[in-house]
């Protein structure tokens, strides 16, 4: 599962993450082992109307980011998204804020009907979405493995990325790089 890797979280972008762009590759070499064994991927994606709750202008905390069907809301341009991708947008209505790829998606039945009880996670941003996402995973029953190279921190408060890992952690969820991950796949049966 690939989490908001969106142009608006990366260098450049209105709410970036230092070294966001760095989980490409990663993400990438994991993506074609799923594609290569046609296992199911997931792309999580800020999805915000242009009044969002979450935006400095409603009294939130953030700049206005991943706007609807703007540049900033795309997908990183170096991301492989394979054809078959499942796209997941989150944070679509004005008064609702949403850090994780569960709340209000439909992401759980989905992966429940596709009998999906493992997933393997990383993107942006450790200290928010990847946090939640992976903490609502945990509470969903599913085994979580953050790919610890594929994933940055916002760090608003210096050590925010590293209270991330550990609460994620502390719930069951284990740390792998996108290497060992890609290294697993290559070498179980199809
Ligand atoms: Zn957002």
């Amino acid at each position: 599962m690939v989490v908001d890797v969106q142009v608006d979280f990366c260098p450049g972008g209105a709410l970036a993450v230092k070294d966001g762009d760095e989980v490409v590759s990663g993400l990438n070499r994991v993506i074609k082992e799923f594609e290569r064994r046609s296992l199911p991927i997931f792309f999580t994606r800020d999805w915000h109307p242009v009044d969002h709750i979450s935006f400095k202008s409603r009294g939130g905390i953030w700049p206005s980011h991943c706007v609807q069907g703007t540049p900033g809301a795309k997908f990183h341009p170096g991301l492989r998204i394979p054809a078959a991708a499942v796209i997941i947008s989150k944070g679509t209505s004005r008064d609702a804020e949403a850090y994780s790829g569960f709340q209000g998606t439909g992401l759980e039945e989905r992966l429940t009907s596709l009998g999906i009880n493992e997933i393997f996670l990383g993107g942006l941003t450790t200290d928010y979405c990847v946090r939640e996402t992976t903490l609502d995973a945990r509470k969903a029953g599913l085994a979580v493995t953050v790919m610890e190279d594929c994933i940055r921190a916002v760090d608003a408060r210096p050590g925010d990325g590293a209270r991330a890992l550990a609460d994620m952690r502390r719930v069951g969820a284990k740390l792998a790089t996108s290497e060992e991950v890609a290294k697993r796949l290559a070498s179980t049966q199809q």
